[in-house]
C-alpha cells in the first residue's frame, strides 16, 4: 500500500527547531518508504493564524530541503490543504456524530471547570479531563441553561479504555477517566483540533501520522473519533520533543531559534538537518548533512523517549560557519 504522511503546522508563530525536527522526521519516514508527503496548514483558529506565517513556513521548510507532493499552492486530489477552507467537511462529520447521539451540549464555562478542584488531572494536550457535568442533563435543565448561555458541543468518549500501539513508544493505554468528553465545537462556532485533524487525516488518506509526543494523548481521542465516524485510523508515531539545556521546550516564542531567524543569520540548512540527524542518532558526529542525504539513514530506534536535550554547545555549532 502506498504510504501517505503529512506535516500539519499551525501558522500562529514561526517554525522553530523543534518543529523542524518533527517536519524532517515525518518527511524522512515517507520519503524512505517511497510514499507521498503532504503539507496541511492548520489554520482553523482564525484569530491565532496568520496567512503570512503560513507562507513563511513553506519557505522555511523548502530551505530545510523538504518537498511535498500535495499542499497549499500546488493543490492535489484531496484539497483544499488549509483547514480554514474545509469547514463543510467538519460540519458533515459533526452532523453524523450528532445524529448518532455521540455529542451533547455543554454549558460549563472555563471558570466553572477551574473551580472543580477535585477534577482528575487530565492529559496535557486537552487540559483537565472534563468531569461530565453536562453529560446527563435533563431536557428541562438544558432548556434553562440554553436561555443564558450558548453551549459548546462535547463528544461522548466511550467508557472503555483505549489502547493503541505507537510506532515509537509502543503500547499505550488510556483509561476513560483520564480522557473525559472533549469539545468538538466551541461555543463560538470553532471546530476543535481533535475533530478537524481526524476528519482531515482520514479524508486525505494519511496512513502514517508522525508528530511530537506532546500530542500523544490526543491520539486516544482521535481514535475514538475514527471509531465513531467509521473510518480506519492511520498508524501513529510520536517523537520526543527537543528541549534546551534547562529542559524547556523550544516554542514559537523563542524567535532567535526560529527557522526564519537562522536563515536570516546565514545558517546553512545542512547544519540544521545535520544537528537533527545527530540528535536522532542517525549520524555519529555533528556534521552538515542535507535532508535528502538522511533519507536512507532514517530510523526511530533511538527516539523512544519523551525529550531530547539540545546543549548550548550544539546550538553554537549550528550557528557557526
Ligand atoms: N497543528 C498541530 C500543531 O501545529 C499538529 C497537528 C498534528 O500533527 O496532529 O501542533
Amino acid at each position: 500500500m502506498l504510504r501517505r504522511g503529512r506535516f500539519a503546522p499551525t501558522p500562529s508563530g514561526q517554525l522553530h527547531i523543534g518543529n523542524a525536527f518533527t517536519a524532517l522526521c515525518s518527511w524522512l519516514q515517507i520519503r524512505q518508504a517511497g510514499g507521498q508527503f503532504l503539507l496541511r496548514i492548520e489554520d482553523i483558529d482564525k484569530l491565532r493564524s496568520r496567512p503570512a506565517l503560513a507562507e513563511q513556513m513553506q519557505e522555511d521548510l523548502q530551505w530545510l530541503g523538504l518537498d511535498w507532493d500535495e499542499g497549499p499552492g500546488i493543490g492535489g486530489p484531496f484539497g483544499p490543504y488549509e483547514q480554514s477552507r474545509r469547514e463543510l467537511l467538519y460540519d458533515k462529520a459533526l452532523e453524523r456524530l450528532k445524529a448518532d447521539g455521540l455529542t451533547y451540549p455543554c454549558y460549563c464555562s472555563r471558570a466553572d471547570l477551574a473551580r472543580i478542584a477535585s477534577a482528575p488531572h487530565g492529559l496535557s494536550s486537552e487540559g483537565e479531563a472534563y468531569p461530565g457535568l453536562c453529560r446527563h442533563l435533563t431536557d428541562e435543565e438544558r432548556r434553562a441553561k440554553e436561555a443564558v448561555k450558548t453551549p459548546s458541543l462535547r463528544f461522548r468518549m466511550p467508557d472503555d479504555p483505549i489502547s493503541f500501539v505507537d510506532g515509537i513508544t509502543g503500547t499505550q493505554t488510556y483509561g476513560a477517566e483520564t480522557l473525559g468528553d472533549f469539545v468538538v465545537k466551541r461555543a463560538d462556532g470553532m471546530f476543535s483540533y481533535q475533530l478537524a485533524v481526524t476528519v482531515d487525516d482520514s479524508a486525505m488518506g494519511i496512513t502514517d501520522v508522525l508528530r511530537g509526543s506532546d500530542l500523544l494523548d490526543s491520539t486516544p481521542r482521535q481514535l475514538a473519533l475514527y471509531g465513531a465516524l467509521g473510518r480506519k485510523p492511520p498508524r501513529f508515531s510520536h517523537i520526543p520533543l527537543l528541549v534546551d539545556a534547562d529542559g524547556n521546550r523550544f516554542s514559537k516564542r523563542d524567535k532567535s531559534l526560529s527557522l526564519t531567524a537562522l536563515r536570516a543569520e546565514g545558517v546553512a540548512p545542512e547544519r540544521l538537518s545535520g544537528l537533527i540527524g545527530y540528535l536522532a542518532g542517525w549520524l555519529d558526529h555533528l556534521e552538515p548533512v542535507p535532508a535528502q542525504a538522511l533519507i536512507p539513514r532514517f530510523h526511530t530506534k533511538r527516539l523512544n523517549k519523551r525529550l531530547i536535550p539540545v546543549s548550548g554547545e550544539q546550538l553554537r555549532w549550528l550557528r557557526s560557519r
